[in-house]
C-alpha cells in the first residue's frame, strides 16, 4: 500500500508498506481521506524519529514515522474481540488512541490516556492516517461509526481540530454573550471562532496575519478581525471592549507571544485558553504585570478530547447542530502528492487551510 512515511526532520517519502494486520482490539481501516495538521509539522519539522520513538513505542518503522493522525475511511479488518464495529462502516477516530482502562482513561479524560506512551505526560498520538490503510487501537473505545448525513471531509474535522478548538471553548465555560478573542485563524483557531458562535458568545474577535484566514474567520461567525501587521491585537482588544479586556482568550497557535497576548488582554477574573501545541519550547513565561494580575486569571489548557462518545457528540453536532466546517478544506490533493501538499501546508499560501488527501 501507499504511505507518507518521514524519513528525516522536513522529509517526507511516499513508500510502499504492507497493508496491516488487526492485532487484538484493533481495526485496520481502508481510507477514505486524511488530512495534514499543525502537529504533523511539528513531527516532520522538529522532532526527530528517535525521539518519536522513544515517546511513542512501536510507531516509527524501520523505514520511518509513518505520517498523520487525522482521518476517516471504511472498516477493512476487525481484530480479536471488537465488537462495535464490523468491516464496511464508515468510521473515525479521535487523534489520540484511547484505551479506556488506565486510569486517566477511567476518569473520563481519554486524551490524556497513559496506554502505549512512555509518559503520561502524552497522550497516544495515533500515526499512519496518510496512507491507504492503516490501524486504529482500542477501537471499541476509540473508533466511532460516522451517519450517513456527515461527508468524510466533514467527518475528518471532528478527529482533531474541531475536538481540539471546541474543547478550548467548553474548557474556558463560555457562557451566553460572553467575550471571546481567539489568536490565530489556522483550522484550530478557526474551529474556535466557530465554537464561539455555536456556544452563543457574544462579542468575538478573531486575530490573524493571513488576510483570507480572517475572511473565513467572518463567515464561521467572527463580528471583528484584526490583522496583527496593521494593529497591535492587545491595544486593539482593549479599545473594542472599553478598556474592560475579554472574558476568554484563545491562544490556537502555540507560541510565547500569543499566549503572552492572551494574558494581557483577558478582564479580571477571565480565563486563558490554550490550545496551540508549543512543539519543543522549553519553556512558557507569562506576564506577572498588566491588565491583570497573576491571581485574577485562570488558565486552562486542551489536548484533543478524545473517545468514541466525544466523537459521536461532534458528528451528531454537524448532522443535526447547522455546524459546517468543510469550507476549511481549501485544497484537494491525492495522497501520492502528499509531500507537495506538506510543501504547500508549511508554506501557509494560496489560502491554505485543510488538504484533504484522498486515494
Ligand atoms: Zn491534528
Ligand atoms: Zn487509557
Amino acid at each position: 500500500m501507499l504511505a507518507c512515511v518521514k524519513t528525516a526532520n522536513g522529509k517526507v517519502e511516499m513508500m510502499d508498506l504492507p497493508v496491516p494486520q488487526p492485532g487484538p482490539g484493533e481495526i485496520v481501516v481502508k481510507m477514505s481521506i486524511a488530512t495534514i495538521c499543525g502537529s504533523d509539522m511539528h513531527f516532520l519539522d522538529e522532532f526527530p524519529n528517535e525521539m518519536v520513538a522513544a515517546l511513542f513505542p512501536g510507531a516509527v518503522l524501520p523505514q520511518g514515522l509513518p505520517m498523520g493522525h487525522e482521518g476517516a475511511g471504511v472498516v477493512h479488518s476487525v481484530g480479536e474481540g471488537v465488537t462495535s464495529v464490523r468491516p464496511g462502516d464508515r468510521v473515525i477516530a479521535a487523534c489520540v488512541a484511547t484505551c479506556g482502562k488506565c486510569s486517566e482513561c477511567l476518569r473520563g479524560e481519554f486524551s490524556m490516556c497513559s496506554a502505549g506512551s512512555t509518559t503520561t505526560l502524552v497522550g497516544r498520538t495515533l500515526f499512519g492516517c496518510q496512507a491507504e490503510y492503516y490501524t486504529i487501537p482500542f477501537a471499541d473505545v476509540a473508533a466511532a461509526k460516522v451517519p450517513d448525513g456527515v461527508s468524510d471531509e466533514a467527518a475528518t474535522l471532528a478527529t482533531d481540530v474541531m475536538s481540539t478548538a471546541f474543547g478550548a471553548i467548553e474548557r474556558a465555560e463560555a457562557g451566553f454573550g460572553d467575550s471571546v478573542a481567539i489568536f490565530a485563524q489556522g483550522p484550530v483557531g478557526l474551529c474556535a471562532t466557530a465554537a464561539a458562535r455555536a456556544r452563543g458568545c457574544g462579542l468575538i474577535i478573531a486575530v490573524d496575519a493571513v488576510p483570507e484566514r480572517l475572511e473565513m474567520s467572518k463567515r464561521l461567525g467572527a463580528n471583528a478581525v484584526i490583522n496583527p501587521k496593521e494593529k497591535d491585537p492587545v491595544a486593539e482588544i482593549m479599545a473594542l471592549t472599553g478598556n474592560q479586556g475579554v472574558d476568554i482568550a484563545v491562544e490556537a497557535v502555540g507560541l510565547q507571544a500569543t499566549f503572552e497576548a492572551c494574558t494581557m488582554v483577558i478582564r479580571r477574573g477571565g480565563t486563558v485558553s490554550s490550545v496551540g501545541i508549543y512543539g519543543l519550547l522549553p519553556q512558557l513565561s507569562m506576564p506577572m504585570l498588566g491588565a491583570a494580575s497573576f491571581y485574577h486569571r485562570k488558565i486552562v489548557t486542551t489536548y484533543c478530547p478524545s473517545g468514541r462518545d466525544r466523537m459521536e457528540r461532534l458528528l451528531g453536532l454537524m448532522e443535526h447542530g447547522n455546524i459546517d466546517l468543510t469550507p476549511l478544506f481549501t485544497h484537494r490533493l491525492k495522497l501520492s502528492e502528499a509531500p507537495a501538499a506538506y510543501d504547500l501546508f508549511r508554506s501557509k499560501s494560496g489560502g491554505v487551510l485543510k488538504i484533504a488527501l484522498t486515494p
